[in-house]
């Protein structure tokens, strides 16, 4: 009786050592999140153009080099689908952030209407999105909000025009994403705010994401 005890202790107390040793094993060896930063349009894909001729391929790429400079200087591990004016095709963007492994897809665009009164942000998640996705689409709009860029349109599900339709780079993407939209380039007031706080919903962005990590 005494063995059988004795036996017993020894099983529990290794089950306990071995127990704590995968525990650390996994919080030790917990992949770091990597970001991957999706400049919209590109190259001889302009994106929507302002009445003064401003492209929004290149407020797009300023824009996720500058996220993607206050993240990698917090120690953030990020990658991007461009870093200069090149075309790259959708198929191309989310399957860098399949193949890298990415833990949050953010792309970056800028909006555009015909009404030049039509402003403000808002956010795109896939329309059979989990929550995660969700949860960083209102992370990215509040943060935003928080430093004055006013006007949150929201977040939606879909594609503009069709919501039974998605992005592609949310579509195919396996980690959770999102299709960030900051302002309309038809709107004279937006591309004046985009330009004047540009630091600071740079940093916002940032904030945005780091929060859903
Ligand atoms: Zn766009």
């Amino acid at each position: 009786m005494k063995r059988k005890r004795k036996i017993i202790l020894i099983v529990l107390a290794a089950v306990i050592v071995i127990a704590g040793g995968v525990f650390g094993f996994v919080k030790l060896h917990k992949p770091t999140p990597l970001i991957c930063l999706d400049a919209g349009h590109g190259g001889k894909d302009t994106g929507a153009v302002s009445p003064d001729g401003r492209l929004e391929k290149d407020d797009n790429l300023a824009m996720t080099l500058a996220v993607g400079k206050i993240l990698e200087e917090k120690g953030y591990r990020v990658i991007y689908t461009r870093t200069e004016d090149v075309t790259v095709t959708l198929e191309e963007r989310y399957t860098l952030s399949n193949k890298k492994h990415a833990t949050v897809f953010v792309a970056i665009h800028r909006n555009s209407a015909e009404n030049p009164d039509v402003s403000g942000m808002e956010a795109w998640i896939q329309n059979t999105s989990p929550r995660p996705d969700k949860k960083l689409a209102k992370n990215l709009l509040k943060q935003l909000d928080l430093v004055g860029f006013g006007n949150d349109r929201g977040v939606h599900a879909g594609y503009r025009g069709d919501i039974t339709k998605n992005y592609a780079v949310n579509a195919h993407t396996k980690c959770k994403s999102c299709l960030l939209e900051l302002g309309f380039m038809s709107s004279e007031a937006d591309n004046e705010r985009f330009d004047k706080y540009f630091d600071v919903y740079a940093e916002a962005v940032a904030k945005g994401i780091i929060q859903s990590l």
